[in-house]
Order: structure tokens, then sequence, then C-alpha cells
């Protein structure tokens, strides 16, 4: 049986002690818990013991736990197709994932009939992998223009996945880049928009997202265990 509360001080400390390599105070940066395919009853066990930012990556699925936990904040970080858009605009703090102009005209919609705002990172594929969704590095800094005039949206930075390596330390090039377009979309001085978010870095390569500057990481597997 996988011990939560050893789990999160564990992953506290490595990214504590990442935080101070790169820098930084430990509280800049935010835990993002990945709750995919966890039971309610471990989620607000999590919660229960101070995580309470969470993150799915689907929209059923985070819908369908959602009514079961008290005190989280949803975070939806996988991709969200224009159609679902509806369903959960209002339900999450943020979301991780918007890739393209016709997602964030309908969040853009919605948000504005009910007089509101949605929070949003754009999702960068900066290794330009096939079977990633995301913007291409190169279309970030056009599509933020694009955006701009959305009042329904909060742009609050940049969301990367970086590729499955057996060396975090390989993909730490990934990150370098995102964080470097995040300072290049703050240099536009663009109204309305806000480059406070890096989010990057999960299990495997958490700690080299950190040194790199992020200050989300949603992690899932080094907190519930491996996922079966
Ligand atoms: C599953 C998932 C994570 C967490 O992955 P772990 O390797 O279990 O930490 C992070 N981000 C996204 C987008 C995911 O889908």
């Amino acid at each position: 049986m996988v011990n939560l509360a050893e789990n999160i001080a564990l992953v506290r400390e490595r990214m504590a002690a990442a935080a101070r390599r790169s820098g930084r105070r430990p509280e800049e940066i935010t835990l993002v818990a990945v709750t995919k395919t966890i039971p309610p009853e471990r989620i607000q066990e999590a919660v229960s013991l101070g995580l309470k930012d969470l993150g799915e990556n689907r929209v059923q699925e985070l819908l369908a736990k959602q009514p079961y936990i008290t005190g989280g904040n949803w975070h939806l970080i996988g991709h969200l197709q224009r159609n679902k858009a509806r369903q959960v605009w209002d339900k999450v703090c943020l979301i991780h994932s918007i890739d393209s102009l016709e997602l964030a005209r309908e969040l853009d919609r919605r948000a504005m009939a009910a007089g509101r705002r949605v929070n949003i990172l754009l999702e960068v594929n900066v290794a330009g992998e096939e079977s990633k969704f995301g913007l291409a590095p190169e279309a970030v800094i056009p599509f933020v223009r694009e955006i701009t005039g959305f009042t329904g949206l909060r742009l609050l930075g940049l969301m990367t996945v970086a590729p499955l390596v057996k060396e975090a330390e390989e993909v730490r090039p990934v990150f370098r880049r995102l964080a470097e377009l995040r300072r290049e979309v703050e240099a536009l001085h663009l109204p309305g928009v806000d480059m406070h978010y890096l989010s990057m870095g999960m299990t495997n390569d958490f700690e080299v997202a950190i040194e790199e500057g992020a200050n989300l990481v949603r992690i899932g597997t080094a907190i519930f265990g491996p996922r079966v």
C-alpha cells in the first residue's frame, strides 16, 4: 500500500531542493496532484494532507469525480476538444492545454456570455513530437497576439509535456526553451497578458523542470504510486 503522507513529504522535499538550486523559495512553486485513474476516496485523502490543487487530463473523469471531493481546486491538464468546452470551462481554476484558436474562441464566448473570465495556459509542443498536442514554439507569439482581444480569457502562462526519456537531464533544453518563450511573450507587454505560470515537470522530470523555472508541476505517480 502506498503511503500518501510519506510520498507527499518526499516530493515536497525534492521540489524544495530544486527550487533552492534555481535561487527560488519553495513556496513559489505549486504542486498539482495528478489524479487520473485515482478513486475519489484516495483523492480526498490527498486533499486532507494539504494537496489542494488537483489535475485531471479528461473532462469526463474530472466531472465525474468533482462532486465527491471537497476543498480541491481543479486543473484541466489534458487535451480539450472544443465541443467539451461548454461542460468544463466554469468547473476549473485553470486550463493548461489551450492549443487552438477555435477552442480559445469557444471559451471566450462562453465566459463573456456569463460575464466571467477563464484562466488559461497555452500548451506548447516544444520537441515537435507527432504524438503530442500543443502549439509549435514559433506559433506561440502569433497566437498570443490573436487572443489578446479575447476579454473572456485570462492568459497566465505556458505549459509543456516533455518527451519521455530515461534521463531527465535529456529534456532540460525543452524546459529551457519554454522558459525562454515565456520571457519573449512577456517582453511584448500585451494588455491582459500576465505570464505568471510555467507548467512543466512530471514525476520523471520535475526537478529539472523546476531548475529551469517551472512554478507549476504536475505530479501523479510519485504521489499515488503507479497507475493500474
Ligand atoms: C498524467 C499526466 C501527468 C502526471 O504524470 P506522472 O508521470 O504520473 O507524474 C502530468 N501532466 C499531464 C498532462 C498528464 O497527463
